[in-house]
Order: structure tokens, then C-alpha cells, then sequence
């Protein structure tokens, strides 16, 4: 049978589930060192930790050949500040970062990241992913150093953000962690974290977990345990027909390592920050649409009349030639570039970008809809390593973008690239694909925060690590995330070394084995995830979104838990894999309670955070210029005050370089 369609027209009916189902056999495995999450940043943890001779599992929700957000492929690698040709330095990059966010970003996080980013990509070399411009295709470019063959992205002067090869990096790890004998579980969805004696806040031995094809119940007893699990994408919108081709985010990706974190006690911070889910589904197929950001950074864009829209630097000063969209300007100290998780820029680190007037200019008549690329302004090698070395490495675009387009006869070297259609707004950014112009303004996504870790990239909580970009507090994108994975992995391995034994608590796992299988239980009347899924949503856009006070919170937290009560106890799943999505609907909810009570906590309104509050409208009172790490005790959320600057503060030295030489182990 070809397809699906021949299946059913032949057959009359959908296929049977195609795995032998056997709810009561439990698995136990038994290792030093769970990762949950499998994807770059989990990868990294695994390969890290197998490297220092401990016993190594990984828990993925999909396969981890391509699982996750970086599974399809990666074309610039950020913050590789310690290269041989890069001007700049991890305390730069750190306080760029740090200065930009007025302190609301993870200092710690973002020093190990620069202090490390280069190491790991140079890790990703020597597993095979190119790196370098081995086949000299770009010889004498501006944005290539001859020597080291190295190629650069943003800031051709700076040259700390490196072009790479990356369409097979997740096979690569995945062929790495496997020739270190890490131990992979594909297709599981964890159901909780096992604690010492079955109390939370007590340390971390284990998790459960449910085999989504088999619907087999497993068993980790880990002596440490590292979340990678990404983000909580399906929080705000559930609408997978749209997310499938129009969102960057992963459908995996339901905020289930934070909900696993948050019932055992773990703290988070910036729970409560965020932004409009621009994103979603309600923009463009990632890079689908001509643009000039990103990978498609400095691309001409013309008009319907062929009329170039003029670029502007950080301070709003035209930029005259091509070159100089690539190169810091006058009272610039280096470009930071953009997509490294945090949202706000000083000027004398921002990108150089389209005319900021573009949209009023459209509206006047100055530029005629729609706009295209041309990439036929552009010099030979800048156009053959746009529209060929990147397009054909980003993630989601090899074989979408790149190979379609070519297929169907695109050609740079003459065709023009249409931007889509919008209102003039939407081209206030030169990311025209990712606009949120068409996103309604209570879809939003949580943003910036994430797990409260220490220097060593440990929670509060002894034995779990976490790592990544959207699960943890200063985490950032790709390369990022591999490198704190890295450094996560590191730690665990050597927490394990001399850990005691992980001896979980019988009555908890057999609590947690009842409420995994409760959904197989109930009438086959009840509702299915995906009614669940956007009940959720729901209650965060109308509760939770961009104004809220303490009356709709606390009626928010009201409805999760009647949902939960209701509905979502009534559930019904026919196969493992709705088992595994119900399941997750759960850590959805949990997920929106752990917002809606960190939202409770700051009473304060506040920009960084974009965070409304409209019963203290008041924007950034110094008073609450701090964190707010939130954590569950006996069920009842309990939250403490927190310096921003915390990793720089007794216990720690005042220094960064002090701090990463007395923890970074190595
Ligand atoms: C189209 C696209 C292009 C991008 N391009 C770039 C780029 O060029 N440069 C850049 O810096 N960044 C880029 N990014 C961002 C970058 O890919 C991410 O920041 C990075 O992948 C995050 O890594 P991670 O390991 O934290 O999360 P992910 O890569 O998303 O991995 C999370 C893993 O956890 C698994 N998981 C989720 N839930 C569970 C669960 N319940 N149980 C077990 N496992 C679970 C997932 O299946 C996945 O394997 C891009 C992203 C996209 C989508």
C-alpha cells in the first residue's frame, strides 16, 4: 500500500494499531546518568557524561536521529566568541548580553556558553559535521578568514558567529552517543520525576515514563538526571494543522521537563515573562518567504517596481554601502546578531537592519507591495552562500526551501524571491516570514524563563542538571544549547561518580503507574487530548495573556484545575500514543499553573519581561527590580526574593572568569 490514501479507500477503514499494546509490563533500567530529552542540548549531556565513563540513558520523546527543533539542521552557530579570528571576548559577550536585558538574563548561563561555545562546535567537527569551507567554494570572501577557512555570519569584522555545514548534526550526535554506548529510548513520554523517600524537594533518583508505542511502563533509577526538553510551545495555541508547516516550534515540544521539575520541587524563575507567539502558526513556513534576516541576512529587497529599500544602522543612519550591513558602525563595539534568546538589544550591540520607516513608507505610496528578495544584487559569493550553503543547511529548509524551490526552477542568479503580502507593519522587521502582524495578541509563548540553575548548571534540587534552550533561565538557541548540554553533562557524570545509590520510593511509583494509565480506565465517551489541549490554550489566552491581574490569575488557576478535575480526568485514550498526549496535557496545565503563579508573585508590572499587570500598572518600579525563583513545597507554591546579578554574589566570586575557572570542570 502506497499511501495513505489508497490504504483506506481500498480498505474502508483507518489501520489498526500497528504495535502490540502491553500496558502492565514494567521496564527498569538502572543507570548513572538519565537524560531527559533528547535533543541537541540532551544529545550533548549524553555524549558528555558517556565520556566520563558513567553509565549514560536518554529518555526522547521522538527519535532521536532528528528529534527537536535542531533535528532538521542548523546554518550559523552563535556565540563562538573564543575562535581563533573572533574580536571578541566572553566577558563581552556576557555584558552585551546581560546589559542589553537590564540584568534579566542568566549571566552564568551566558559566560559558560561564550567560554565553551567554540569547544563544542569544535566537539561537532571531529564528530563530521563541516565546519569549514573545506572545498575553498568561498576563497577571498569578506566573511571567510583564508586561513582557518572559518566562515562568518552578521559581523564580518567581529567574527564571532560562525556559518556552518550543519544539515546532519543531529545524525552526527546521534552517531556519537550510540559509539559511546549510551543507552536510547526513543518514543517515551516521562510521567515524573522519583524523589528520595517520594517528597518533593528531596533528591532527584529517577523518573517514570510511558512507551508511547507500546504503552510499556519504564522504570529510571538515575544516581543524576539532566532535563533537555526544549520549550512549552502548545501552551497558548494548539492548532497543529497551522504549527505543522508555519511554526518554528516542535509538537513535542508541551513544557513537559518544566512540569516534571516543578512537581518535584524544582525552582524556576521568569515564569512569568514572555511575549507575543509570534511564531506560531500564523506566520510563514520558516524561511519560505523572502526576508532579509537571519539566514537571509543582508539580502536587497526591492519593491514591485524593482525601487531598493534603503538599510539603516543601530542608531538609524543609512547604511550606504552592501558591505556595510555586515560590519559594526561608528560608536559600535561589535553586533550581537540575533535568535541568541534575549529580546532587547542596546543600540551599540544591534543589528543593522531595513529602513526603520519601511511600513509608513509602504503606506504612503513610497514602496509598492509586494516587496522580493534580489539576490542578484548581491556579489556571487554572498548569494551562493545564501541561497545555497545556508538555505540548504538551516534547519526546516534543506529540503523545503532549498531543493523545492530549485526543483521547481528557481534559480538566484536571476529570479526574484517574493516577501508575503501584509499590512504595511508587517515589515517593520526585516524577518517578514516570522512577523507576528497576522498573530492575534493573546497567542502568546513563555519566553526567557526557565530552571534557576547554579554555576553548575544544577537546580536546586540535588542530583537534576538541566540544559538547553527554552528549558532553562539564560539559555539561548542552537549552538547554546549544545553547549550548556555539554556542561550539564560534565557536572552529572561527576555528581555521579560518588553519588549514593538512587533508591526511588515503591509507593511513589506505583501512585505514578495508577495516574499514567488512568486515561486507558475511562468511558470511551470522554473527550481526546486534543479538546484538552486547546481548553488549555484557551484559559492561558484569556487569563494569562499580555493584561492580567490578580482576579483573572487566580480564576485562570481556578479553570486549569477544574479542567484537570473535569474533563481531563475523564479523558479517554485508545491507543498509547493518545495515552502519551493526554499525558502531556497534564504537564500543559502544569506548565500554565507554574505561569499563572509566578504571574501572582510579581506584583509589578515590567518591560523586559513584557509582563502587564493591570492592578499595578506602574512599568519597572525599582522595588521589584529582581527575581522571583518559585518553587512547590507540599503542593503550595513558595517564592523567595533574588538578586539579578545573584551569580556574580556570595557564594560566588565577583568575577565571571574566577567563577568558571572554580566550577566549570575541567
Ligand atoms: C527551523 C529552525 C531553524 C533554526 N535555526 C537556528 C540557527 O540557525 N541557529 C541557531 O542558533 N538556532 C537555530 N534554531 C533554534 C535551535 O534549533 C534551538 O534553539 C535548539 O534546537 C534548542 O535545542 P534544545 O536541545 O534545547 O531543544 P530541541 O532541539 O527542541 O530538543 C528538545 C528535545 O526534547 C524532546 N522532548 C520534548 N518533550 C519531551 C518529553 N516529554 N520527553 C522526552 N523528550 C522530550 C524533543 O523531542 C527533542 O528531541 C532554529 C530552530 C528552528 C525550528
Amino acid at each position: 500500500m502506497a499511501t495513505w490514501h489508497e490504504y483506506v479507500q481500498k480498505s474502508g477503514k483507518v489501520p489498526d494499531w500497528p504495535y502490540p499494546v502491553n500496558y502492565a509490563k514494567v521496564n527498569e533500567v538502572i543507570t548513572d546518568v538519565l537524560v531527559i530529552g533528547g535533543g541537541v542540548a540532551g544529545l550533548q549531556a549524553a555524549i558528555n557524561a558517556a565520556k566520563r565513563g558513567v553509565k549514560v540513558a536518554v529518555a526522547e520523546r521522538g527519535h532521536t536521529k532528528r528529534s527537536g527543533s535542531g533535528g532538521a539542521g542548523v546554518d550559523h552557530w552563535h556565540g563562538a566568541v573564543t575562535n581563533p579570528c573572533s574580536r571578541v571576548t566572553p566577558e563581552m559577550y556576557t555584558n552585551a548580553c546581560y546589559d542589553s536585558m537590564q540584568g534579566w538574563t542568566g549571566g552564568h548561563v551566558r559566560y559558560i556558553i561564550t567560554r565553551e561555545g567554540w569547544d563544542t562546535l569544535l566537539d561537532c567537527e571531529r564528530m563530521g559535521v563541516q565546519i569549514r569551507d573545506v572545498r575553498d567554494e568561498f576563497k577571498g570572501a569578506e566573511f571567510r578568514d583564508d586561513k582557518t577557512k572559518l566562515m562568518f555570519a552578521y559581523d564580518y569584522r567581529s567574527r564571532h558567529i560562525v556559518r556552518v555545514w550543519g544539515w546532519n548534526i543531529k545524525p552526527k550526535l546521534y552517531e556519537e552517543a550510540r559509539r559511546l554506548g549510551v543507552n536510547i529510548f526513543n518514543r517515551l513520554m516521562p510521567t515524573a520525576l522519583l524523589t528520595a523517600g517520594g517528597r518533593q524537594g528531596n533528591r532527584v533518583v529517577g523518573a517514570t515514563a510511558v512507551n508511547t508505542r507500546t504503552g510499556e511502563f519504564y522504570v529510571f533509577r538515575s544516581k543524576a538526571t539532566v532535563i533537555c526538553t526544549g520549550g512549552a510551545g502548545r501552551l497558548y495555541l494548539f492548532d497543529p494543522e497551522m504549527t505543522a508547516s508555519g511554526s518554528m516550534s516542535d509538537l513535542n515540544s508541551a513544557g513537559v521537563g518544566q512540569a516534571l521539575g516543578w512537581n518535584a520541587g524544582a525552582e524556576f524563575v521568569c515564569m512569568e515573562g514572555g511575549g507575543q507567539n509570534r511564531l506560531s502558526g500564523y506566520s510563514y513556513a520558516p524561511y519560505s518567504m523572502a526576508n532579509a534576516h537571519n539566514t537571509y541576512h543582508g539580502v536587497p529587497i526591492v519593491d514591485a517596481d524593482g525601487k531598493e529599500v534603503p538599510w539603516a544602522d543601530a542608531f538609524n543612519r543609512p547604511i550606504t554601502s552592501q558591505q556595510g550591513r555586515f560590519l559594526p558602525s561608528e560608536g559600535q563595539e561589535f553586533i550581537l546578531g540575533e535568535g541568541i534568546g534575549i529580546s532587547r538589544y542596546l543600540p551599540q550591540y544591534r543589528n543593522n537592519d531595513l529602513a526603520r520607516d519601511l511600513p509608513e513608507r509602504i503606506r504612503r505610496g513610497e514602496f509598492k507591495l509586494p516587496l522580493y528578495a534580489d539576490l542578484t544584487r548581491l556579489s556571487e559569493a554572498e548569494r551562493r552562500c545564501i541561497f545555497g550553503m545556508m538555505v540548504g543547511n538551516e534547519g526546516k529548509t534543506r529540503v523545503p526551501v532549498y531543493i523545492t524551490m530549485t526543483r521547481a526552477g528557481f534559480d538566484p542568479d536571476k529570479d526574484l524571491f517574493q516577501a508575503p503580502v501584509m499590512m504595511p507593519e508587517g515589515y517593520a522587521h526585516a524577518n517578514f516570514w516570522g512577523t507576528g502582524i497576522n498573530t492575534p495578541p493573546t497567542v502568546r509563548g513563555p519566553g526567557g524563563g526557565g530552571f534557576l540553575l547554579d554555576w553548575n548548571l544544577r537546580t536546586n534540587l540535588e542530583g537534576l542538571y538541566a540544559a538547553a534552550g527554552g528549558t532553562i533561565y539564560g539559555g539561548g538557541c542552537h549552538g547554546e544549547s549544545h553547549t550548556t548540554g555539554r556542561y550539564a553533562g560534565r557536572h552529572a557524570a561527576e555528581y555521579a561518580k560518588t553519588a549514593p545509590e538512587p533508591l526511588p520510593d515503591r509507593k511513589q511509583i506505583e501512585v505514578e503507574k495508577t495516574r499514567a494509565y488512568h486515561a486507558t480506565r475511562q468511558g470511551q465517551g470522554g473527550n481526546g487530548w486534543k479538546e484538552i489541549n486547546v481548553a488549555v490554550a484557551r484559559i492561558m489566552r484569556d487569563y494569562c495573556a499580555q493584561y492580567k491581574n490578580e482576579a483573572t490569575l487566580n480564576l485562570g488557576l481556578r479553570l486549569l484545575k477544574e479542567l484537570r478535575e473535569t474533563e481531563l480526568s475523564s479523558a479517554f485514550a485508545s491507543n498509547p500514543h493518545e495515552l502519551g498526549r493526554l499525558l502531556e496535557c497534564h504537564s500543559l496545565i502544569d506548565v500554565g499553573e507554574l505561569v499563572m503563579k509566578s504571574s501572582l508573585a510579581r506584583k509589578a508590572s515590567n518591560s523586559i519581561l513584557d509582563f502587564r499587570r493591570l492592578d499595578y500598572p506602574e512599568m519597572d518600579p525599582p522595588d521589584w527590580n529582581k527575581l522571583l525563583p518559585v518553587r512547590q513545597e507540599n503542593d503550595k507554591a513558595v517564592t523567595r526574593d533574588l538578586p539579578l546579578d545573584f551569580h556574580l554574589k556570595a557564594p560566588y566570586a565577583a568575577d565571571y572568569e574566577e567563577n568558571y575557572q572554580r566550577y566549570c570542570g575541567v
